[in-house]
């Protein structure tokens, strides 16, 4: 019915035995020019480029078997339900859950939102704290100021150091009896830091600290095994991992779920309605309120085939390759100075260049067909710890080659000469 077509048949576990070039040639997107030159995408951090399957997986979605979920009982509909729901269990082998904790969502911003209203807000008062590191994405943080503003919690910060890891002692000593919450970055969007995830809410366990993983820049990048971190809540978004925009799931302990009042109410969420009074549905359907993107499922069930059929080891080990090249080529250029240095670190590299603005890098860089980040990037406190009022970030993927970070080296060579 929708089956949709893995790129490559096995899953082998080292880059080197993948042909890359193949992969680049399932992305449609990466072969056209920008500026007439061939398109350097470097934003992947941002929102990644998606693969032939997933694109024709959505168009197969429209063209066959467009109808609602859980709803009609004709075949259309019992076909998009069936999808649908075998995206979510497709979703749960990849990354070792149960198919059962995982509510289908808009993104990472949702997921948390969800974890912020529905278990935090009733639970935290005055008195209590909710603990979160300087690294996270405003996702991260904004909505855990927005319940601590309700019930009279605090937000306390857990610092990093220069080198941009997280300040484990630190952090170990703000885990005291106050703290609630611990909100955490996987992976950091602007550093790249990856941190221990698994250590931390160990510790966090310990003090029966409830743990909320921030995935959105770690699924798309390495092998996550959620059951084995140990976290309470992981929340993670489609697009960043090939996935279409406006999907993604938050994994909660059953417990929990079980145990949180609905966010959004409405169709879908409800077993029984009366003005008596509504029966919620179980969880997680008790969590997924009104119709979905049913189509960005479908294509993002088709990312995570094209991702295990990949092997997230091999994409690991293949961006690992692309960073050191990336790091080595900026190291060499004048006047830039490459933020953080973590010696566990994802494919992002946060740069400054003396005497340039990071826009008119970026600006310049685009005529060149170039595509990076610049700015805040979601992270104000990070940029406040640095000093800095906006940076630049070129963020890899395994679709991105050698030749590619050597043209990019060039033309920021060129540009930092145009802007003196
Ligand atoms: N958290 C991190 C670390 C991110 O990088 C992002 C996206 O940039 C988000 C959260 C927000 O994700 P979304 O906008 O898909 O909800």
């Amino acid at each position: 019915m929708n089956a949709p077509q893995p790129a490559a048949a096995v899953a082998p576990t080292d880059a080197g035995s993948i042909d890359w070039a193949r992969v680049r040639a399932d992305f449609p997107l990466l072969h056209r020019a920008v500026h007439d030159r061939p398109l350097v995408y470097f934003d992947n951090a941002n929102t990644s480029q998606k693969p032939a399957a997933v694109i024709e997986a959505m168009d197969g979605y429209y063209r066959r078997y467009n109808a609602n979920v859980s709803r009609a009982v004709h075949q259309l509909g019992s076909e998009a339900t069936e999808a649908y729901e075998d995206v979510r269990r497709r979703l749960a082998r990849f990354l070792n859950v149960r198919a059962d904790e995982l509510v289908l969502c808009s993104g990472t911003t949702f997921a948390i939102n969800l974890v912020a209203y529905s278990w935090a807000l009733p639970r935290l008062g005055p008195g209590d704290a909710i603990l979160v590191s300087r690294m996270e994405h405003h996702a991260n943080i904004v909505p855990w100021q927005l319940v601590a503003e309700r019930t009279g919690a605090t937000v306390r910060v857990a610092e990093i150091r220069p080198d941009g890891t997280l300040d484990l002692d630190a952090l170990h000593a703000a885990m005291t009896p106050e703290v609630k919450l611990l909100a955490v970055a996987h992976v950091s969007n602007l550093l790249g830091t990856v941190n221990p995830v698994r250590a931390i809410c160990r510790e966090a366990a310990r003090r029966g600290i409830v743990t909320v993983v921030d995935g959105s820049q770690a699924v798309p990048h390495r092998r996550v095994d959620i059951a084995a971190l140990g976290c309470d809540f992981y929340a993670f978004t489609g697009h960043k991992m090939c996935g279409p925009t406006g999907t993604g799931a938050l994994w909660a302990r059953r417990e929990h779920l079980e145990a949180m009042p609905p966010f959004i109410g409405g169709g879908e969420m409800i077993r029984e309605v009366s003005f008596e009074g509504t029966v919620f549905n179980d969880p997680p359907h008790k969590f997924e309120a009104g119709t979905p993107n049913i189509a960005g499922f479908v294509g993002l069930g088709a990312a995570v085939d094209y991702l295990a059929a990949l092997g997230m080891d091999a994409v690991e080990a293949r961006e690992g390759e692309l960073l050191a090249h990336l790091t080595e080529a900026l190291g060499d250029i004048d006047g830039l100075r490459i933020l953080g240095s973590a010696p566990d670190k994802a494919a992002v590299v946060a740069f400054l260049v003396d005497g340039a603005h990071a826009h008119d890098l970026a600006t310049l860089l685009d005529l060149e067909g170039i595509a990076i980040r610049s700015g805040q990037h979601c992270a104000h406190p990070l940029l406040q710890f640095y000093g800095v009022a906006a940076t630049c970030r070129a963020s890899l993927a395994f679709y991105n080659t050698h030749d590619e970070i050597d043209a990019f080296a060039a033309a920021l060579r060129k540009v930092r000469g145009l802007l003196g």
